[in-house]
């Protein structure tokens, strides 16, 4: 589904907020959404929807959230799956939940996607037998 104006408007606020609470630069554009914890930049797309803001939510909890930051420090598999993991259950639990209301299963199937696309190729990297 798509939002309304408003509901973007208060999407990107929600967004802006964190970023400065964190001292977070954000970055809208169309490109694919990406963080740059180093910098403490974090690139997404415009939220016209519940599964965009959520996608920027996961961005910026790879910049805030000590948990995904503390992964993002350490080299390997298993770290980069476990950050992967932090930042969308940060994305999860600060989500504004007035927003989300109106999240489609297809809105937070779009989350599990991403985030199963790297539990998939983890274990496509594992060594069998
Ligand atoms: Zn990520």
């Amino acid at each position: 589904m798509r939002w309304t104006a408003a509901q973007r408007a208060e999407a990107q606020d929600h967004i802006d907020a964190l970023a400065a609470r964190h001292k977070v630069e954000v970055i809208y554009g169309e490109s694919p959404a990406e963080s740059f914890p180093q910098y403490q930049v974090v690139h997404v797309r415009t939220p016209t929807t519940p599964s965009r803001y959520l996608e920027a939510m996961h961005e910026l909890g790879h910049a805030i959230d000590k948990e995904a930051l503390g992964w993002w420090r350490r080299e390997g598999n298993e770290a980069e799956l476990r950050m992967e993991s932090a930042a969308w259950v940060w994305a999860a639990l600060n989500a504004d939940p007035a927003l989300m209301g109106e999240a489609t299963s297809r809105d937070w199937s779009y989350a599990a996607s991403c985030w199963l696309s790297y539990f998939r190729c983890h274990a496509e990297d594992t060594p069998r037998g």
